[in-house]
């Protein structure tokens, strides 16, 4: 077993994978920005080193200070928990070419699946349906883009190959669109990612978001933990997550479950990883797959009891999985409304002082937040200040729970979306599975 892993990154997550690494016996390292320092993990963490300032570049995403940090404090692992370098190939190389265990797949997978149009090849070779699309990349060139989207059909969406965050993607009703759409969604791409290369795929009129959590050791035991609900979104960014869903074909749940298991084997996946899905008239379309552990982790361990994090540090110590397909039982339903410090109904970030926190409680109730009375939300990173994560026997049941937690958490000194998560828990669409990944921007705009 590792005996000491460095916690690349911050905010709850690091929280999170330091609470496992704890109960596992295994040490801790916490690096921050400057801003950082009164993390709550940082002052749990059993070392801690500052390795820049507070702007990302200088710190979460500098490859260098954090592996002199790892050598430092003689960390075996590296754990990049979501977003910052967790899917960043060079990064999984560099640590592993320094002689550290990265907490992930292997280099080439992260590579292979970080590419949009590698990850869709891949899954067509193993027999993952996937939403129609261009083969490959597009130029600018009028004429190839044209018969790309004729062949498709209309509306079509231009997404970028290195996408993520919902960035770069641009949607296309009619022919007259197509080639200002490209040049915009390939600039957009060149900005964010540096890498201009878009493809075209059908725009799904009406889907839900599902996807399928998979676990791979590296003897060859691959698992999948069922799937979640994550169609309420804005601006393609999820807001509010369920597992597992609900009113999917039994059939074809059955059929993409085996074909994710079928896919780990084919590239040989290691670690926790996602297949994410489109979900349209009892169809998959598979849309991209990621490659570490997720911010809706949580309403999956909630019903099968698996601690996830628990899981990719056993993966990464060389240790089989703790569980076969077979112990895999799903229990109950689960739902976890991201709370983050904005505007609930401007989304404005609203950083500054939580002058007073209190967490809600009670049977069913999970709360994975760094909050703390007196911490103060820097103004530098992402607003996500906590997930409320609550169980139930049934999705009823799980949602009045949710509703009383939201009623009883408080955050006080900035501003949060509790307010409109407790629109969201009660409204009549969501209880009665009226939606699709549009539904949450209808409602916003209708002021829900
Ligand atoms: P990112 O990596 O930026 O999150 P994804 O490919 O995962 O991008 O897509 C994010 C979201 O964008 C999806 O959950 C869905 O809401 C929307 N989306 C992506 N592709 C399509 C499509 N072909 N049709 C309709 N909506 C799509």
């Amino acid at each position: 077993m590792l005996k000491k892993v460095l916690i690349a990154n911050r905010g709850e997550i690091a929280l999170r994978i330091l609470r496992a690494c704890k109960e596992m016996g295994i040490r801790t390292v916490a690096v921050h920005s400057v801003a950082d320092r009164e993390l709550m993990h940082v002052r749990l963490a059993d070392e801690s080193v500052c390795i820049g300032g507070n702007s990302p570049g200088e710190s979460y995403l500098n490859i260098p200070a954090i592996i002199s940090a790892a050598e430092i404090t003689d960390a075996m692992g590296i754990h990049p928990g979501y977003g910052f370098l967790s899917e960043n190939a060079d990064f999984a190389e560099q640590v592993e070419r320094s002689g550290f265990v990265f907490i992930g797949p292997r280099p080439d997978t992260i590579r292979l699946m970080g590419n949009k149009v590698s990850a869709k090849q891949a899954m067509i070779d193993a027999g993952v349906p996937i939403v129609p699309g261009s083969k490959g990349t597009v130029s600018g060139a009028a004429g190839e883009l044209l018969e790309a989207a004729r062949a498709i059909g209309y509306p079509v969406i231009v997404k970028a190959a290195s996408g993520g965050g919902g960035r770069g993607m641009q949607v296309v009703h009619s022919e007259g669109a197509l080639l200002n759409a490209v040049h915009i969604a390939q600039a957009e791409a060149r900005a964010a990612f540096g890498d201009e290369s878009v493809y075209l795929e059908k725009y799904l009129e009406n889907p839900r978001h599902i996807e399928i959590q998979v676990l791979a050791d590296c003897h060859g035991n691959v698992v999948h933990l069922g799937d979640r609900d994550c169609s309420m979104q804005r601006r393609h960014q999820k807001v509010l997550e369920e597992a597992p869903a609900s009113g999917i074909e039994p059939k074809a749940r059955d059929a993409v479950l085996k074909a994710c298991v079928h896919a780990c084997h084919t590239i040989g996946y290691r670690g926790a990883g996602t297949f994410e899905f489109l979900y349209e008239n009892g169809q998959f379309y598979f849309i991209e797959m990621n490659t570490r552990v997720q911010v809706e982790h949580p309403v999956t361990e909630m019903i099968t009891g698996i601690d996830i994090v628990r899981e990719q540090l056993r993966i990464a110590s060389g240790l089989p999985l703790s569980v076969a397909q077979d112990d895999v039982a799903l229990k109950g339903h689960a739902v976890e409304c991201r709370i983050n410090a904005e505007d609930p109904f401007s989304f404005k970030p609203s950083p500054g002082l939580v002058s007073h926190f209190h967490a809600p409680g009670g049977l069913g109730i999970r709360v994975d937040s760094h909050l703390y009375s007196g911490y103060r939300v820097p103004p530098y990173y992402d607003s996500l200040i906590g997930k409320v994560i609550s169980w139930g026997e049934t999705r009823d049941q799980a949602l009045n729970r949710m509703q009383n937690a939201l009623d009883e958490m408080l955050v006080e000194g900035i501003s949060t979306n509790i307010p409109l998560h407790r629109r969201l828990v009660s409204d009549a669409g969501l209880r009665q599975l009226d939606y699709s990944i549009h539904y949450l921007e209808e409602r916003l705009k209708a002021s829900l």
